[in-house]
């Protein structure tokens, strides 16, 4: 039986966690757990997990509902209040939480503890958020109508969030659900329970009322369907694989619940010849290379001018030869391990496929053994000669893996980056002003860098991609507010004067 979360020493005790129902730490009503393994080392057991199953999706919807009927009426100060706290709280145990991170997802220690900073100012900034204005004041046909909209909350919102950021997306999608009113059941990925519970687990502590946030981990057959399909929960807050984005597309169209999807990517980096060389190979190498290739944002095409085509890309292969990959703990380590046994074979055969391929192999190539052998670990890996249209080119791999597609002009190179289904993040890289607004005008992604890497977001501004990246919804920033609101219009006249 689980009462609370245990706290242990990262690598000591392998411990057994609950779900997070209506303020309990509980087992499945089933007994049933799973088990999660360090990628780095799968002989190292992280913890047992709550294999919940429909009863548990029930109870945790049940909880939410009847939570939102007071939540909702709440003083938005007392939500950023809360919020506040939580923020408070996991700021004191970054070094801890941000270790167990990497040890259950494979990024770096120092990628971890980044990560784990970034929720608690996502966090911070939805305390901020919560507090300001919301609604609007119209005029009126009529002189004495008072005529104004709020935005009111939705109600339970069902959050589902994948692995390779296990705490950055909760925060940025379960924050502004509660700060703006709405209840919450979340499913975090299987491969990442801990993490996704230390960040409820702040929250608990912060003085959320019963109901108002739900955890419930198990597989997406058994909890994330149930619950998506629930008449109850009426949004659906999804990151992950366009494939299962595409699933719930329809489920949500069928019953009519409100849906926001952010997907995959196939983001590129352009590089023309008037870029300063060494300033380009280190952001296209970070964006690609980075929490090893596993980020929706990662950079997986370098689209270069042919004039430097092979200077750039005899640099690209230095530098990425000579990143140094392991134990993600280890602070010489560059680059972890990919997410599981499996994440790290199918990468390896698509790096395989591409080499029967016109593409040429530079660097890397497939799955790395020796002291490595008991991880999930993919050798860095370029690809020079890329054909736009195949399938390395097209593709998400979502590993270390970057290709190289020499083209011959500006026009051809957006051409490119835009010729695929994708439009999440997209990076040009010149000191031609006019040439970089041609490109932030032109290019189809939903977040556009001139000079910097296609990674990141700050807290304050939409997240989202164009296409088939993402459902024209933004998260975070002010745009949080029009997924997990909903507007109100208010005709208020004086009753006739007596
Ligand atoms: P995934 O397989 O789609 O899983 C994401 C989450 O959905 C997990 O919690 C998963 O549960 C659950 N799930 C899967 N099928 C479901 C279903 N039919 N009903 C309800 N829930 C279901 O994606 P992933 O492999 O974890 O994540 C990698 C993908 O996410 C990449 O494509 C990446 O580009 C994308 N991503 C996008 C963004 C963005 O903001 N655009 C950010 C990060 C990642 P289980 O874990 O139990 O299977």
């Amino acid at each position: 039986m689980v009462a609370s979360p245990p706290r242990s020493d990262a690598g000591t005790d392998v411990e057994t966690f609950g779900n997070y129902i209506n303020d309990e730490w509980r087992p499945a009503a089933s007994g049933a757990t799973m088990e999660n393994r360090n990628p780095a080392n799968r002989d190292e057991v992280i913890g047992h997990f709550a294999a919940s199953g429909q009863e548990d999706v029930e109870a945790a919807i049940a909880a939410a509902d009847e939570a939102y009927r007071t939540w909702r009426l709440s003083s938005p100060i007392t939500r950023a209040n809360i919020l506040h706290k939580a923020a408070n709280i996991l700021e004191s145990r970054i070094p801890d939480v941000g270790r167990e991170l990497t040890r259950e997802e494979g990024k770096t220690l120092k990628e971890g503890i980044g990560e784990t900073t970034r929720a608690v100012q996502i966090l911070r900034y939805f305390a901020g958020e919560a507090q300001q204005p919301s609604g609007e004041h119209y005029p009126s046909a009529n002189p004495n109508t008072l005529l104004y909209t709020t935005r009111e909350p939705l109600g339970v919102v069902a959050v589902i969030t994948p692995w390779n950021f296990p705490i950055a997306i909760p925060a940025w999608k379960i924050a502004p659900a509660l700060a703006f009113g709405n209840t919450v059941v979340f499913k975090p990925a299987s491969n990442t329970p801990l993490t996704a519970l230390r960040f409820v687990e702040a929250l608990a502590e912060a003085g959320l009322p019963a109901g108002v946030l739900n955890l419930v981990t198990g597989s997406a057959s058994k909890v994330g369907d149930p619950l998506v399909q629930d008449p109850r929960v009426v949004a659906i807050s999804f990151t992950g694989s366009t494939e299962t984005g595409a699933e719930l597309r329809q489920t949500a169209a069928k019953r009519g619940a409100k849906i926001q999807l952010e997907l995959g990517g196939k983001n590129p980096a352009i590089v023309l010849a008037d870029a300063d060389l060494e300033h380009a190979v280190g952001q296209v190498v970070a964006g690609a290379m980075m929490s090893t290739g596993q980020k929706c944002t990662a950079t997986s095409r370098a689209i270069v001018d042919r004039r430097i085509a092979d200077r750039f890309t005899e640099l690209l292969a230095d530098r990425i030869g000579g990143l140094k990959v392991g134990d993600p703990l280890a602070a010489e380590t560059q680059i972890g391990p990919l997410i599981d046994d499996r994440a790290a074979d199918r990468v390896a055969s698509e790096v395989d496929a591409a080499k029967k391929t016109s593409a040429e192999l530079l660097v890397g190539g497939g799955r790395l053994g020796g002291a490595l052998e008991r991880g999930a670990f993919v050798a860095p890996t370029l690809f020079t000669g890329v054909e736009p249209e195949s399938r390395l080119g097209q593709h998400e791999l979502f590993g270390p893996v970057l290709g190289v597609i020499p083209v011959d002009s500006m026009e051809e190179a957006i051409a490119v980056a835009n010729q695929v289904k994708f439009g999440l993040s997209a990076s040009i890289f010149t000191r031609d002003l006019g040439r970089a607004l041609t490109f932030a005008r032109e290019i189809e992604a939903g977040i556009v860098h001139v000079n910097s890497e296609t990674a990141g977001a700050e807290p304050q501004v939409p997240f989202g991609g164009m296409k088939g990246s993402s459902s024209y919804s933004r998260e975070q920033g002010k745009a949080s507010r029009e997924f997990f609101t909903q507007v109100k219009t208010v005709y208020m006249d004086p009753p006739p004067s007596a």
